[in-house]
């Protein structure tokens, strides 16, 4: 489908306004031989995109190999580096953030993965070898890409799994090195607030019902945030059409090789809309089927809300432990009306609500008590470890939740404020511009930084909240769809910072030299229009 139409964002002394632009055609930001900063010359930093305002789309249908062959082709038919310069980066952030390298992964992905997704979920197995076989890359590279955010999930319980008879010998250097952190609290906590950082990813809103949207119907906005490193990988749009008979089609933002959307943004054929947020500060885990696994069955063959809760939760691993949205956006039996679904998603605790008339707000954290409480650490939290004051505290931080100086903590606050505000009239318009937010409640002003609603972690000095100044990092997206998008499995998509204001790789460098290592991994993010996927 061709983009039809491009918004701008624009900031006014008023606030942030969206406006619809007639159609505009943006040049590439980079093209392989011409990026603006340095590079390895084996490496190309940016797909092409078919001048699709940063995105590559990708149609996969047929059977499970078959599809998956595609995929791979359709990838490096684009660029045939794409792959070779995403694992080159994911080796980078390995190291960074594990001191270990890619080889270390895929060997966890061949040994704990790729048998549970053989024999429990043999279709999705299909299409990664298919993946594998189309982009002539290894299967336990595909997988990787698959598991890449149950990663740091499985790697804070890895002793359960590697000290064990069976890879006792093979792990004996991972085994002493992950005893030592363990007997060390220091070292642990250190250690744990790199894993957790990974785990504060996104802002999300789904609305419902006459008091809440224009129209009555659903309207779901969504903005991921992580370091520009990987986040560069999520502008895959990715449509799946199954052979007749073998469930739903779906259509969802993705990265070269998923099977499914990791950052989580997608519509099916059974109306579904389907989103969430991370749950930081969680540590429950154990080891049973992926999510990338468990959410895929979802959108092919979930037909219903219920259906949706009922299989996340089969065989839970904690893995990426969310706040699952979901909007069902067809008129079901009594005339109900659209109807949207909140699960928050722990290991041994999950709270399930829906409505057919309010909001739901995405920020990184939970209403249960108990997943916040129990199955989320505050010691873990970056900023709960620099904070802690005991046990007594829990209620009163419970990793942010109340503490509008923490990202959790504002957010909550802030998305709270702009839906009542805002209620009886949110439609796509209303949510580019609560996603765009840049209020900060702690210093009581407009302020892009860590903790706003549209995240600026890289001009965040440590006024904003940021453990780590300028580290690249921020909201890099926005994703709407509404009950009439949905209907024609479509959805807005805007590729860089919600509020639009540009990244710029040479300038950041410029001003924050301590980056300077990443520059090589990183790419702008210059201002771009909206597509309609
Ligand atoms: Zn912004």
């Amino acid at each position: 489908m061709k983009s039809i139409s491009a918004y701008n964002i624009v900031n006014t002394d008023s606030g942030i306004r969206a406006f619809l632009m007639k159609e505009t055609k943006h040049k590439r930001h980079t093209k392989p031989g011409r990026t603006r900063t340095r590079r390895r010359k084996t490496h190309s930093k940016s797909a092409k995109t078919n001048d699709d305002d940063g995105w590559l789309r990708i149609t996969i249908r047929g059977a499970p190999y078959e599809r998956g062959v595609s995929h791979g082709k359709q990838v490096i038919a684009a660029d045939p580096e794409r792959f070779t310069y995403m694992f080159t980066v994911y080796d980078f952030l390995f190291k960074q953030g594990y001191g270990r390298d890619i080889e270390f992964f895929y060997g966890l992905c061949d040994d704990f993965y790729r048998p549970v997704i053989k024999k429990r979920f043999p279709k999705i197995f299909k299409e990664m070898e298919g993946i594998a076989a189309g982009a002539g890359i290894r299967v336990c590279q595909v997988i990787l890409i698959n598991v890449y955010m149950s990663l740091p999930y499985f790697y804070a319980h890895l002793l359960r799994y590697i000290d064990t008879p069976k890879y006792r010998k093979k792990y004996a250097d991972v085994i002493r090195d992950e005893l030592a952190i363990v007997a060390d609290p220091n070292a642990l906590s250190a250690r744990n607030a790199r894993l957790n950082e990974f785990k504060d990813r996104c802002s999300l809103v789904m609305a419902v019902g006459e008091d809440w949207t224009k129209d009555g119907g659903i309207v779901c906005g969504h903005s991921s945030f992580t370091d520009f490193l990987d986040a560069q990988f999520s502008n895959v749009i990715l449509r799946i059409e199954p052979e007749e008979g073998d469930g739903c089609a779906m259509v969802m933002q993705s990265a070269p090789g998923g099977v499914w959307s990791m950052t989580d943004f997608f519509v099916t054929s059974a109306g579904i809309i389907g989103s969430e947020t991370t749950i930081r500060g969680f540590n429950a885990f154990k080891l049973r089927d992926p999510i990338c696994c468990r959410i895929r069955e979802c959108m092919q063959y979930g037909k219903t809300l219920e259906e949706y809760a009922e299989r996340l939760q089969k065989r839970n691993s904690g893995d990426y432990a969310c706040s699952w949205m979901f909007g069902d956006t067809r008129n079901r039996g009594g005339g109900g009306g659209p109807r949207i679904m909140r699960v928050e998603l722990g290991l041994n605790y999950v709270n399930v609500e829906t409505t057919r008339n309010g909001v739901f707000i995405g920020f990184n954290s939970t209403y249960d008590e108990r997943i916040r409480n129990i199955e989320c650490t505050d010691a873990l939290s970056s900023k709960a470890a620099t904070g802690a004051t005991g046990a007594g505290a829990i209620d009163a931080g419970g990793s942010g939740w109340r503490d509008v100086s923490s990202s959790i903590g504002n957010r909550r606050v802030q998305l709270e404020k702009l839906t009542e505000k805002y209620h009886g009239r949110i439609d796509t318009d209303v949510m580019k511009r609560i996603l765009a937010d840049h209020y900060d409640n702690h210093l009581g002003k407009t302020a892009p930084n860590t903790r706003t609603v549209c995240k600026h972690g890289y001009t965040d000095g440590g006024e904003g909240g940021a453990t780590i100044p300028y580290k690249p990092v921020g909201a890099y997206d926005t994703k709407i769809a509404d009950s009439a998008s949905a209907k024609r499995m479509s959805f807005l998509a805007h590729w860089g910072p919600p509020c639009g204001t540009p990244f710029s790789v040479k300038e950041h460098m410029k001003k924050h030299p301590e980056w300077k290592d990443w520059a090589e991994y990183l790419v702008d993010f210059p201002r771009r229009g909206w597509i309609n996927v």
